[in-house]
């Protein structure tokens, strides 16, 4: 059985670069002996360079966003290859906060394609606003993989992670989690469009991991019966000990 991924997503904290370098050597500290489950931190853009040292190998390197391009004249993009030298394995793309920034699908595929290209590791979000009796927040959800995934070759499917994370179920203003059942259901879901434009055999190998709302006390549920490959933690993974927790239970299973 591959391993579960738990990945925490800093956003834009915390407010200092030594705050930041707090709570990763607290979380370094506390995932040393959790050998069962691979460990992704995506702090911002400019503490990369210092949380990264203190990272090491057990908990890996990861970013928030990145830009398309190699270089040129794109005024505050940072590109993939610039993240990949500061020794980052992991990008989140299409957060719901920067489509809610303006960011198309269309500008999402252009960066997945570019950090696949250099051999970074793809964290795909997706995911509906709300819910409607029905079913359309599936053929939107359908939509926001097939145009993310759009020319994407099947050989670079084994760098990509899809992560289901409805708008609903994330941040402090959140009306509740997902259910272990929404989890589930999705899952099996994003796979089905995963098969129809990859094929069976690779459209299943894509890991599909859960955020919204993860917490000490519902991180299990959704490793075990909501069969998540993994979690995409926000607000706990900046708390070092509730996110120490959630690594430990996920290594336990
Ligand atoms: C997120 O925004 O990726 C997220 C999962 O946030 P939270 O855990 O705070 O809901």
């Amino acid at each position: 059985m591959a391993k579960k991924i738990i990945i925490g997503n800093w956003k834009m904290n915390p407010v200092d670069v030594k705050e930041a370098e707090v709570i990763a050597g607290k979380i370094v500290a506390g995932s040393d002996s959790l050998k069962k489950i691979s460990i992704v931190v995506c702090p911002p853009f400019q503490y990369l360079e210092r949380v990264g040292p203190i990272a090491k190998k057990k908990v890996v390197l990861g970013a928030q966003d990145c830009f398309f391009g190699g270089k040129g004249p794109y005024t505050g993009e940072v590109s993939p290859e610039m993240i990949k030298s500061m020794g980052v394995k992991y990008v989140i793309i299409g957060h719901s906060e920067r489509r809610a920034l303006g960011e198309s699908d269309e500008l999402i595929n252009k960066k997945v394609g570019g950090a696949l290209s250099v051999g970074l590791k793809v964290i795909l979000c997706v995911g509906e606003r709300s819910r409607d009796d029905s079913g359309e927040f599936l053929n939107f959800i359908k939509s926001q993989i097939s145009q993310g995934l759009d020319k994407i070759k099947k050989s670079r499917l084994k760098n990509l992670l899809v992560a289901y994370e409805p708008i609903w179920a994330i941040g402090k203003d959140a009306l509740h989690p997902a259910t272990v059942q929404d989890v589930l259901e999705i899952s099996i879901f994003i796979k089905k469009v995963l098969v129809d434009l990859f094929g069976r055999e690779e459209g299943l190998k894509v890991p599909i991991v859960y955020g919204g709302s993860v917490d000490v006390n519902n991180c299990r549920e959704f490793l075990t019966d909501g069969q998540a490959d993994g979690l995409l933690v926000g607000r706990e993974s900046l708390n070092p000990e509730n996110f120490i927790k959630i690594l430990k239970t996920a290594n336990e299973l």
